[in-house]
């Protein structure tokens, strides 16, 4: 059944359009990261003139961050008038390169169809817009509401978010003390709440031999051979275990329901040569051979665990082969992250999809991370989901779009949430 705050949402389509294609008109493509202040000044803007307080932070310091590129992030809060919870709504404000195919200008918001056009439309601009239409709708019906919203708009999620949330993070501005729940605007599809991601171990792996005359191999040690016996190992011992590992955690799709490794790159012997060299390679025996391989994990295995199987996998080579002699280095991890299913932004989001969508919401897990992890391992948040329209298939693709009214059904969801959160909440009675 359609609320008072549903109508007043859908009153304001043709302001959520407008946001939407006014946000893809700044070209926010990352790497290299351009754009970021202009775009946080026009939101500035926006919520300055609805009563938000504005906070413009750069990321001074943070990995990619330049003078030249500055990572420049906005929070906007609005306090209500009692002392309650914070929400905050966390959307990353850039964009993945536009790449071949398209058949519109991707940074002109071409409206079509019920359907917004442009890079960024899906992934995630029309997510920020229909948080932000949300929260405007919420506060004009609403304004004796209790604690606080926040809305965001961070740099750099598409590059690992070190400039955005992770700085964030580590300034305190996401502290349980001054956030309790998250929402983060992806496109998951109107119906789905996504509760985390699985972790990642990034690691490089590293084969040495000896260099020697090409002509006489034998009087060298070829890494790369030493290489190919762990990558026969790989394939007898180690992938069929991995897919053979399932979890319990919703991950979709669902063939990402287990653990799983690719290998990223392999580099052996000399460097690649500059393409304007034209000339043959040299004769030798390659000393080194680099691999570097992306693990990643359900909850139900450890980091430790990880790592420690590749370790004993190298191990036993070792033990099968003469003069094998590896290094393992570790590139990057991130630990998996699952928010409960009753957790109260969990449960406000989806009761709020029951009722406005009529339909049971679908509970899912991320493949790969977003900005939840650092919220998460840093912050100590664990009261976070993503929930946003969109198609998560059209992310990073080209004529990559979002429907018109995805957005507005995800705004009513957004808004119901606060509704929850933020006015009907069970007031906790002192403890006795
Ligand atoms: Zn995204």
């Amino acid at each position: 059944m359609k609320t008072r705050l549903d109508a007043e949402i859908d009153r304001r389509r043709d302001d959520l359009v407008a946001l939407t294609v006014a946000l893809i008109r700044f070209p926010t493509v990352n790497p290299p990261g351009e754009g970021y202040r202009e775009l946080c000044d026009f939101l500035a803007l926006r919520l300055m003139a609805r009563g938000f307080a504005i906070e413009l932070l750069r990321a001074t310091g943070a990995l990619g961050d330049s003078d030249r590129y500055p990572r420049w992030n906005l929070i906007a809060r609005r306090d209500g008038r009692r002392t309650g919870d914070c929400v905050h709504f966390n959307s990353h404000s850039d964009v993945v390169a536009v790449g071949q195919g398209w058949s519109v200008d991707p940074f002109a918001g071409v409206v079509k169809d019920d359907r917004v056009y442009g890079r960024g439309a899906c992934d995630m601009k029309g997510g920020l817009a229909a948080s932000i239409v949300a929260a405007e709708a919420f506060l004009d019906l609403f304004p004796e509401f209790s604690g606080a919203i926040e809305i965001s708009a961070t740099c750099d999620e598409e590059s690992g978010g070190f400039g955005g949330v992770a700085w964030l993070v580590e300034k305190g501005w996401f502290a349980p003390s001054r956030v309790q729940h998250v929402i983060i605007p992806e496109p998951l599809n109107k119906e789905r709440i996504c509760l985390g991601h699985r972790g990642v171990w990034w690691g490089e792996i590293t084969t040495e031999g000896h260099i020697a005359h090409g002509s006489m191999p034998f009087l060298g040690d070829c890494a790369v051979r030493h290489m190919g016996a762990v990558l026969a190992a790989f394939e007898t011992e180690l992938f069929p275990v991995l897919a053979a590992r399932t979890t319990s955690m919703p991950v979709v799709p669902a063939g990402a329901r287990r653990s799983t490794l690719n290998i990223n790159s392999v580099h052996g012997g000399l460097e690649e040569p500059d393409t304007a060299y034209t000339g043959l390679p040299s004769a030798l025996v390659p000393d080194r051979c680099r691999m570097i391989v992306d693990r990643r994990f359900p909850i139900e295995e450890s980091l430790d665990e990880v790592r420690a199987e590749i370790v004993g996998l190298l191990d036993d080579v070792s033990q099968a082969r003469e003069n094998f002699r590896y290094t393992v280095r570790d590139l990057f991890s991130v630990l998996p992250s699952m928010t409960p299913r009753d957790s109260p932004v969990a449960t406000a989001v989806a009761d709020a999809i029951r009722d406005r969508l009529a339909i049971e919401p679908e509970y899912v897990v991320s493949p790969g991370t977003y900005d939840q992890k650092h919220i998460d391992r840093v912050g100590r948040l664990g009261n976070c989901i993503a929930y946003g329209p969109g198609i998560l298939d059209l992310a990073h693709q080209a004529d990559e779009w979002v429907g018109i009214d995805d957005m507005l059904a995800s705004a009513s969801v957004m808004g119901r949430a606060l509704l929850s959160l933020l006015v009907n909440f069970k007031k906790v009675p002192p403890a006795a």
